[in-house]
């Protein structure tokens, strides 16, 4: 069945059009957001995207074409309203049915939030494949996840479901600010962000030379730096990692004790670049979460890369999930 993925981030759109059963796009279109973007503009751009990537089959197919798009945002109920997309500076935009409006009645068009998107698509072509429960947990710049129940996409009451990063794992007036507004996000803790504000900070303090060298200097250093570092066993270094393995065991352990999930695949570009602090975590699992999740559960890494949130959303449009206005 013909279908469109889109992934609509802060700085590119992509779309990708599917003519087969498989997760291989037949075409792909990338471009720049550009300087136009308020949401009549971008969702222009993207009718006419989706058209261009559809003009070839749009005169044969006898049922609405379906189009998912991912968008990086907190979305506040199942038709496609945006409550905040920061990357876009959108608050309350009726993205959907806007969408819709430009792309008329050709098409089914469902808006899901971009995690979601890309966990979806791990769990119905990737990590996830066969398991009817899954977890996917990213830790990137910040932290994010999606879960499946019943081979069923969780989005909860109004699509704000999988917000692992701003689960908490301290509470009080200690507890670390998070970009959310809150405290005592696990993304307070353990996100890209947050760990790359804490190894300028404990490297500026003198408190690991060798990551310094490693890295050429304290301004370039990154979690990759780190990595190697506590590979090579630098004292500070080990115990950043077994600090941020902690708080990502005690939040995904947090989540297993819930869910009692199959599979747990874990991806996202920090902790796909860092091996030793990934064994961390793994280890730190073991001790933190319940033994009646860890029993059963199988844990993988993310196989899909940059293409799971093209994917996942436009198999969650063919799969009628949430379509705006159905
Ligand atoms: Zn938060």
């Amino acid at each position: 069945m013909i279908r469109v993925g889109v992934d609509l981030g802060g700085s590119n759109l992509r779309a990708a059009l599917f003519t087969d059963d498989s997760a291989t796009p037949t075409r792909v279109i990338r471009q720049p957001v550009g300087s136009q973007r308020d949401p009549d503009a971008v969702c222009s751009a993207i009718a006419t995207v989706v058209e261009e990537l559809t003009a070839a089959h749009i005169a044969t197919v006898t049922v609405p074409i379906s189009v998912g798009v991912g968008v990086a945002a907190m979305l506040c109920d199942r038709r496609g309203t945006i409550a905040n997309a920061p990357n876009l500076g959108w608050r309350d935009i009726a993205f959907g049915p806007l969408l819709a409006s430009k792309l008329g009645d050709r098409f089914a068009i469902g808006i899901y939030n971009d995690v979601n998107a890309i966990a979806w698509g791990e769990a119905a072509f990737g990590g996830g494949r066969g398991a009817a429960d899954m977890l996917a947990v990213y830790v990137g710049t910040g932290i994010g996840a999606g879960l499946v129940t019943n081979g069923q996409l969780v989005e909860g009451t109004s699509s704000c479901a999988g917000e692992l990063g701003h689960c908490k794992i301290a509470w009080g007036a200690d507890a670390a600010p998070c970009a959310c507004g809150s405290r005592g996000c696990v993304e307070a803790y353990a996100g890209g962000a947050s760990i790359m504000q804490r190894i300028k900070r404990d490297l500026s303090d003198g408190l690991s030379l060798a990551t310094v060298v490693l890295a050429g200097g304290i301004d370039a250093a990154t979690p990759s730096h780190v990595d190697q570092a506590a590979t090579d066993g630098d004292p500070w270094a080990l115990e950043l990692w077994q600090e941020m393995a902690t708080a990502l065991a005690v939040a995904i352990g947090n989540a297993l004790a819930l869910l009692n999930c199959e599979r747990l695949v874990l991806g996202g570009g920090l902790l796909g670049r860092t091996p030793t602090l990934l064994e961390h975590v793994l280890a730190a699992l073991e001790v933190v979460a319940p033994r009646a999740a860890m029993t059963p559960l199988t844990i993988v890494a993310a196989e899909l890369g940059d293409d799971a949130g093209l994917v996942g959303a436009a198999d969650l449009a063919r799969r009628g999930v949430s379509i705006v206005g159905a």
